[in-house]
């Protein structure tokens, strides 16, 4: 899907000269003429990004970034706001009130488009569907979250003396730690004394002129280092003006400004960089939590049906590519319905609680273990022979029978499991149906209810 930028000038003509530069880009424009419409549009039309003038008719420009950046619907949409005056109070005025860059007009179209791309794509990268947020619903306030200190790392083009000055511009405008690292020590995993936790949020990378195409190479490697990968990059000096610059934010950079940057600006930049860093490191966290819970059965922790399903398809293909067995494995508790009859439903869930952990303890790594109905498990073990798979489930048997399970009241109860197994790729060859194969193992479970519970029954899948 294109991206939808939202155009903010009084001037039609400048409007007009943009509208026609970003449909050339294969860009979707929208356009304002005032504040109070950029505004309405923000609700309506929820643009991707917005490119606003801060010289409007009917209020500042400034006002406005202020007020869509108090809207839950507006607050992370990333504003690149255009001066005219381009003095530095009003530069600095801008950063202030949220913008994500300031450029003067008329801004290099190759630039202006890089850094379009490259603000789109943070925000295609930490933007996903939520099951419903509840700022933007409106039941919540927009939660101001505790800032605790960061670090930001100055690395030295080439001599550590200009870093060094560097650093002492900024430590009086930021309260984040400031330090300098040779280009080497930027690339370490580990920085010195510190563990991977604290790598820096932010690198600077300073360029002297001497070699810009090395701080280009440094902003590459850093942005496909696993460990630095998700720290924001600066660029600072000729190597982030001008054609370089649409390079760098090509090359991923997260900013850039050339050699005449003020400290105070580079400060409010740096802070906009931390700021936005942790925000995308929030939704980043935000994500993992929902696929893990997706795919997790809640009271265990074991994998879900869901998860387990495809799986089995997966192992299926890798064996027939291996030309090796593997084994699935269905397990029922026995006469599961009286221990919640008896000692209630509490009670119930805790012994499930136990056989995850019992089962979990006598599988291998590499074996699948899901929850896939109430009292109902699978396994799926790998390159495992009937010999290897018969093994397993004796032993599965017997830890359940041998120890009793201790409920939090103290109360000791026996539980006994029936397993049916079927192993797949005897023949070696032809289709590994993975239903046909749940299906054998099902059968063979119900016989072994069927004949006593508390023991294992085999089927051999030729199939
Ligand atoms: P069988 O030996 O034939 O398997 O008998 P059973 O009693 O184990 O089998 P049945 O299918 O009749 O009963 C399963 C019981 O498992 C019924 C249900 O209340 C209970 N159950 C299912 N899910 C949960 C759960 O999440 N927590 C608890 N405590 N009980 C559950
Ligand atoms: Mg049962
Ligand atoms: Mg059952």
């Amino acid at each position: 899907m294109t991206a939808r930028i939202l155009i903010v000038d009084d001037v039609a003509a400048n409007r007009i000269v943009q509208q026609a530069r970003l449909s050339a880009a294969f860009y979707e424009p929208l356009l304002a003429n005032d504040g109070a419409s950029c505004l309405a549009m923000l609700r309506d039309e929820r643009p991707d990004l917005v490119l606003l003038d801060l010289g409007l008719p009917d209020r500042s420009g400034l006002e406005v970034l202020a007020e869509l950046r108090r809207d839950p619907c507006s607050r992370d949409v990333p504003v690149i706001a255009l001066t005219a005056s381009g003095t530095t109070a009003e530069r600095l005025a801008a950063f202030a009130a949220g913008a994500d860059d300031v450029m003067d007009r008329p801004a290099a179209e190759r630039v202006l488009l890089a850094r379009l791309r490259n603000l789109l794509r943070t925000r295609a990268e930490v933007e996903y569907p939520t099951t419903g947020d509840p700022v933007l619903a409106g039941l919540a306030e927009v939660p101001i979250p505790y800032e605790p200190q960061g670090t930001v790392a100055v690395v030295a083009a080439a001599d550590t003396a200009q870093a060094e000055t560097l650093c002492g511009a900024l430590s009086g405008l930021l309260r984040d730690r400031l330090i300098v690292v040779t280009r080497r020590e930027a690339l370490a995993d580990i920085f010195p004394g510190q563990d991977r936790a604290t790598v820096p949020e932010v690198f600077i990378l300073q360029d002297d002129g001497r070699n810009p195409s090395g701080i280009l190479r440094l902003l590459s490697e850093l942005k496909s280092h696993q460990a630095t990968r998700h720290a924001a990059v600066c660029v600072v000096g000729p190597a982030g003006a001008g054609d370089e610059a649409a390079m760098a934010f090509d090359l991923g950079a997260d900013d850039a400004v050339g050699p005449g940057v003020t400290a105070e600006e580079l400060a409010m930049r740096t802070r906009g960089l931390i700021r936005r860093k942790r925000q995308a490191d929030r939704r980043r966290a935000r994500m993992q939590d929902e696929l893990r819970l997706a795919m997790l059965d809640p009271l265990t922790g074991l994998y879900n049906r869901r998860y387990a399903v495809p799986q089995l398809g997966l192992i299926a293909d890798r064996a027939r590519a291996e030309r090796t067995q593997f084994a699935v494995m269905v397990m029922d508790l026995d006469r599961f319905k009286l221990v919640n009859d008896l000692y209630g439903h509490a009670a119930g869930d805790q012994v499930l609680v136990e056989v995850a952990r019992r089962l979990t303890a006598h599988l291998r790594e590499s074996d699948i273990l899901a929850r896939i109905g109430g009292e109902e498990f699978l396994a799926i073990l790998p390159r495992s022979s009937l010999a290897v798979a018969r093994r397993v489930a004796e032993r599965l048997c017997q830890v359940m029978q041998d120890q009793p399970i201790r409920l939090h009241s103290g109360q000791e109860l026996h539980v006994t499991v029936s397993i049916g197994v079927a192993v797949a790729g005897t023949s070696g060859e032809g289709s590994f149906a993975v239903d046909r194969l749940v299906e054998q193992a099902d059968l063979a479970l119900l016989e072994s209810k069927g004949s006593g519970r508390n023991q294992v029954t085999y089927r051999l899948s030729a199939a």
